[in-house]
């Protein structure tokens, strides 16, 4: 979210008001539109006001189109009518909304079997706003017990925690905003994410944790989990230094356990203590709603959470927030019911299957590389064949905005800053009819970049504004 400022200056606007818009008005209020910096001062009547607000959002993005975002751009009407019939209710009234807080009771313990939980009854968890606050809650766990651990020296020495460069910003929200020192094991050659080795010789005494990440928020990688615990383990076979892990799970905790049961990376690990996955991403859900889940009782320090009496009841929470809307949680819990484990595999293959035939047609173009193929994550990143010097992925970037294609273009961090990539993420409702047709309107883009002189997008910033 940005911050916002207020205007430079008094803003003069003489926008007159259509009169279909209005509800016929003879004293004449209508023919100015109200003043969009300060408060109007006097009220519009409800269909002229929607119509101001709806039309300015005709101008934002088509979100189907976007494929930038991770985030759950399409739901059933069914999972709309019972979002909006919880709208009015606050997650955190517990006690006044029981029944709610059952289906967030619920959802956690599904997550917390689905991650195989090695006693699902003394997992505990909770619902977010998304994967950033689930991140902050389970940093702070690892901290709050490093802290324990090392009464003797902390206050006075700084504790640091260990991760891959390409980790998500909310992980370099939590060490400005908690003081942690962020350790990052740079990318490499053709390595995009953490490396095992490379991570445990950033640990020391004061590493509260690594994190893992399922998958790489760059280029829908999955970092080696069950390898970096593995080395974690030897690690502490030497110098006794006893690591937790905490596993990133924003997008791959809702399509491992389905398109990838072989693969060892959830609470089966010992040294995993906590994973977070956001409901709105591949938990197919929108926006709005994390979870956060820690292996048993002694991996979340009880002094952290709290209890508050003042809502009637003595729910324990543990939260950044205090009020938050139920009505995600409710279709989280609904999405979970409707799908189960079948309908989920099968939502996440074909979104695979969209992804790793949509980079395949891509690549056969014959002028990208692709970075990843969408076999891990739906989620595929490319760059310009060798070779190619007349347009950059900048240009690509900005040339599929025409028709209406949102795919960012950006460099990636140290040791490849040298790189710039475009990201394609595949989401259920991304169909393949609607691939085919980004796969035309990108070829037909080609030539007219093959003729330019050179890359012409000067302002690569402003060519895709785009942030992790
Ligand atoms: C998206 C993402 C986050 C942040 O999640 P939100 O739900 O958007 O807050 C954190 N980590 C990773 C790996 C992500 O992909």
């Amino acid at each position: 979210m940005a911050l916002h400022k207020g205007p430079e200056k008094h803003e003069a606007r003489t926008v007159s008001v259509n009169p279909f818009f209005g509800e016929a008005n003879p004293v004449g209020g209508m023919t100015e539109a109200p003043p969009t910096h300060r408060l109007p001062d006097a009220p519009l009547p409800p269909s002229t006001a929607y119509q101001l607000v709806h039309d300015e959002l005709m101008l934002d993005g088509n979100s189907r189109l976007n494929l930038a975002t991770f985030v759950t751009t399409w739901m059933e009407p069914q999972a709309g009518v019972l979002m909006a019939e919880c709208r009015d209710k606050n997650m955190i009234d517990k006690d006044e909304y029981p029944r709610t807080a059952e289906l967030e009771r619920r959802c956690v313990a599904m997550l917390a079997d689905l991650w195989n939980a090695p006693d699902p009854s003394t997992a505990v968890g909770c619902s977010t706003t998304g994967s950033s606050e689930a991140c902050m809650l389970a940093g702070m766990a690892l901290k709050r017990r490093w802290a324990k651990r090392n009464a003797d020296r902390y206050p006075g020495t700084r504790p640091n925690l260990v991760m891959g460069v390409n980790v998500q910003v909310c992980w370099e929200k939590f060490c400005n905003f908690w003081e942690v020192d962020a350790r990052l094991v740079p990318m490499e050659g053709d390595r995009f994410h953490l490396d095992p080795q490379a991570a445990v010789a950033l640990c020391d005494e004061n590493t509260i944790g690594v994190v893992g990440i399922l998958g790489s928020t760059f280029d829908g990688s999955y970092e080696p989990i069950a390898e970096l615990c593995g080395a974690l383990d030897g690690l502490q076979e030497v110098t006794g230094l006893d690591v937790p892990v905490h596993v990133d799970a924003a997008s791959g905790g809702m399509v491992a356990p389905f398109l990838d049961e072989d693969l060892v990376w959830d609470f089966r690990l010992p040294r995993v203590a906590s994973i977070n996955t956001s409901g709105h991403k591949y938990g197919l859900v929108y926006p709005g709603v994390g979870w956060a889940l820690w292996r048993d009782r002694e991996a979340l320090p009880e002094e952290l959470v709290f209890r508050v009496n003042y809502l009637g009841g003595d729910m324990p929470t543990f939260a950044l927030n205090f009020s938050r809307p139920g009505a995600q949680v409710v279709a989280q819990y609904y999405t979970f019911l409707r799908l189960g484990r079948e309908g989920y595999r099968a939502v996440q293959q074909s979104t695979r299957d969209v992804a790793t035939s949509l980079a395949g047609k891509i690549e056969a173009l014959g002028d990208f590389r692709l970075l990843t193929r969408g076999d891990e994550l739906p989620v595929f990143a490319l760059t310009t064949a060798e070779g190619v010097t007349a347009y950059d992925v900048f240009d690509v970037s900005r040339r599929l905005r025409e028709s209406g294609w949102l795919v960012p273009a950006y460099t990636f961090p140290a040791h490849r800053e040298d790189l710039s990539v475009l990201r394609v993420v595949c989401r259920n409702g991304f169909s393949h009819d609607l691939a085919d047709l980004f796969v035309a309107d990108l070829t037909r883009l080609l030539p007219e970049l093959r003729r330019q002189p050179r890359p012409l997008t000067h302002d690569k910033g402003a060519a895709t504004s785009f942030h992790h």
